[in-house]
């Protein structure tokens, strides 16, 4: 009689190995971290004796579930901001809250938590992506979970880097840190193709290659995201990672919901893992991923949760029946993925996905202690038939929750005994994270009524600290104002010719303040759209008007580039109405009695209201502002041979006033 650490009896053991042997009154021999043996009660019992032994009273003993992708701080996001599209919600809510408040405190609280909720469901590991992962590892550990903790890197300054080389570094260092312990296997993360450089794919590569670490990232995750590869790099995204080296790593990649089979089979020949989001990919409506055939082509797939902020939960038991229902609506054929093949692929094939199938995912003599019991004796699971061995996958899939889940081991250690957890103090946490949700809430609340800090918030807002000298008439034709530039007064510097498409946001906030999208195109010499601009100015905030005579000075202006579509920042800034004006603008850089000014010939077709003429000069202060304001009425009488009417600044003035 062999004497081991802990023994469960009187279980229905699955083991979820390659044969899926399951023993209906089964035991199960814990020695250390490991299991030692799984087998019928009658013979494992006869063989080895525990200091402790567990009688399961029937229940299922089962792997622990492999959550396969997830970014557990989140936790603490949960419900911030829903029902948007991806750009809007990551760009325009999580990124910017991230920025201002994911600290290594935030990160370790968010973790434990997500811990907490995912031992209360059954999960013993779990594949992160996150900021301060070096935190996020900590508080896993102490929580005595088992996980890939994924450093993030992205080509934009992060809440933990300044920049990507800073991130590279900190993976590094966190790596080192952490390869060898017993539940953490520390990874990198480069986030994802779009939000990543070349370079950072390549680097990151190399990075995971050179200590043997899984690499985590997201891929085709959306139909966008593919056309933009396509229109971008010539290729779609599986191929274009390829080339930059990124399965040179054992990646794993989330999502995956927009590949191809030839696609396919190149993340097989790498050994690539994929991990399904089912809820998060319809959430977001990202589309289903072709996982039947995924499976037949042979990758390993698991199951993931993603982020608490974009599902809203950590639960597997939801997960895995989403997907299995998922695979069957969308395909027409109820036999695909049955309750079976989902299992496996929340534990066996999950762990594998994630590069720990060696370790986990199974029951199996050798393999870490990662395991759970599950009830399936509630009212809403009964009652229980035995004539099919296959029922019990059933049972699990599609009638139990996470709430059956009684006990949890990892690494041979109990983190929940009778559904109370173990290393974790739950009413603390959720008192932590309810201070958090009160400093979110005021930063948003004052974010949201400010049309100028949303702008802001998504990055790369200039303010023009200047005046502007500007003065507009309308005119009744072109050729005499061009004719008329043909006097020696007039230096043309430069000649451009666009068109341009703006639109208008207005907003019903105290300022008044409108927001423009403009797509300048530029027109080359053969009539041709040579390239185009997008960009987004705020108008109205800490405006000053001053007009001296028909002259007017306006106050600065932000400017942003507009790195996102015109639907991105209307479904973000939500404004009260809009409008489009289309003009074709002829833009004169010219110098008058030494000072520079811009001439534009407006026509403007959308509305239809004629063209104007306009000069307009930049400037820093006010005094020079009087002098520029003199010499701009010059010009302009110089140019606009039959004087027409001064109209205001700005065409939104100008159709207001015809209204
Ligand atoms: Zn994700």
């Amino acid at each position: 009689m062999k004497n081991i650490d802990t023994l469960f009896i009187n279980a229905l053991v699955l083991t979820m190995d390659e044969d899926y042997h399951l023993y209906k009154k089964g035991a199960v021999a814990i020695d250390g971290d490991n299991i030692v043996a799984v087998g019928p009660e009658e013979e494992i019992s006869q063989e080895f004796s525990g200091n402790i032994s567990i009688d399961c009273d029937g229940k299922v003993l089962m792997p622990g579930l492999v959550n396969a992708h997830t970014h557990v701080p989140m936790t603490l996001l949960r419900g911030l901001a829903d029902d948007l599209r991806l750009d809007v919600w990551l760009m325009g809510y999580m990124m910017p809250v991230e920025r201002e408040y994911v600290s290594p405190d935030f990160v370790r609280l968010g973790t434990s938590i997500a811990c907490a909720e995912m031992i209360r469901s059954g999960i013993t590991s779990f594949a992160d992506m996150y900021y301060f992962e070096d935190d996020v590892a900590k508080a896993t550990s102490a929580a005595g979970m088992r996980a890939i903790c994924s450093q993030s890197v992205l080509k934009f300054p992060t809440p933990d880097a300044g920049s990507y080389e800073e991130s590279l570094e900190y993976s590094r260092d966190y790596i080192k840190r952490w390869l060898g312990h017993p539940l953490i296997v520390p990874s990198v993360a480069p986030h994802a193709p779009y939000t990543c450089t070349p370079d950072i794919l390549k680097a990151t590569a190399k990075l995971a290659a050179e200590f043997d670490v899984p690499l985590h990232t997201h891929l085709a995750e959306t139909a966008l995201e593919v056309e933009n590869s396509r229109n971008d790099h010539g290729m779609p995204v599986i191929p274009y990672v390829k080339k930059q080296g990124l399965f040179e790593a054992k990646v794993l990649a989330a999502h995956c919901v927009h590949i191809d089979e030839g696609e396919m089979r190149t993340m097989l020949h790498v050994g690539a893992g994929v991990a399904h989001n089912p809820t998060s990919n319809m959430k977001l409506a990202s589309g289903v991923a072709p996982v039947k055939k995924m499976l037949e082509t042979g990758l390993n797939v698991g199951i993931g949760t993603d982020g608490p902020a974009s599902n809203n939960d950590l639960d597997m038991f939801e997960e895995m029946r989403l997907a299995a229902l998922l695979a069957k609506g969308f395909s027409n054929d109820p036999t695909a993925l049955p309750a079976k093949t989902i299992l496996t692929m929340a534990t066996r094939i999950g762990a594998k996905a994630l590069h720990i199938g060696t370790l986990t995912g199974s029951i199996e003599t050798g393999k870490k202690a990662d395991l759970i019991l599950l009830d399936l004796s509630p009212v809403h699971n009964s009652p229980k038939f035995d004539r099919d061995p296959n029922g019990v996958y059933a049972q699990i899939i599609y009638a139990s929750k996470a709430n059956d889940v009684t006990d949890v081991m990892v690494n041979g250690k109990f983190l929940m005994r009778n559904k109370s957890l173990l290393t974790l103090d739950e009413k603390e946490l959720l008192t932590g994270a309810q201070e958090y949700a009160k400093k979110i809430d005021s930063f948003l609340f004052v974010r949201e009524k400010s049309v100028l800090s949303k702008l802001i918030a998504i990055g790369g807002a200039l303010e023009e600290e200047s005046f502007e000298v500007q003065v507009k008439v309308k005119i009744n034709e072109i050729q005499s104002v061009l004719d008329s530039m043909n006097n020696p007064l007039i230096e043309v510097i430069r000649k451009r010719h666009y068109h341009e498409y703006d639109t208008y946001f207005q907003f019903d906030d105290e300022e008044g303040s409108r927001l423009r999208y403009r797509e300048d195109d530029f027109i080359n010499d053969n009539k041709e759209v040579d390239s185009v601009r997008y960009r987004l100015t705020l108008i109205g905030p800490q405006r000053e008007h001053q007009k001296t005579s028909d002259i007017l000075l306006s106050r600065s202006r932000y400017f942003a580039p507009a790195g996102q579509s015109l639907r991105f920042y209307r479904e973000y800034f939500k404004p009260a109405s809009e409008f489009e004006i289309e003009k074709d603008r002829l833009r004169f850089l010219v110098k008058f009695q030494d000072t520079e000014f811009f001439i534009n010939i407006d026509s403007i077709l959308k509305p239809d209201l004629g063209i104007f003429l306009e000069v307009k000069s930049r400037t820093w202060s006010r005094q020079d502002a009087d002098l520029k304001t003199r010499r701009a009425s010059q010009l302009l009488a110089l140019l606009n041979q039959q004087p027409g009417e001064v109209v205001a600044d700005d065409y939104l003035d100008l159709i207001v006033n015809q209204k």
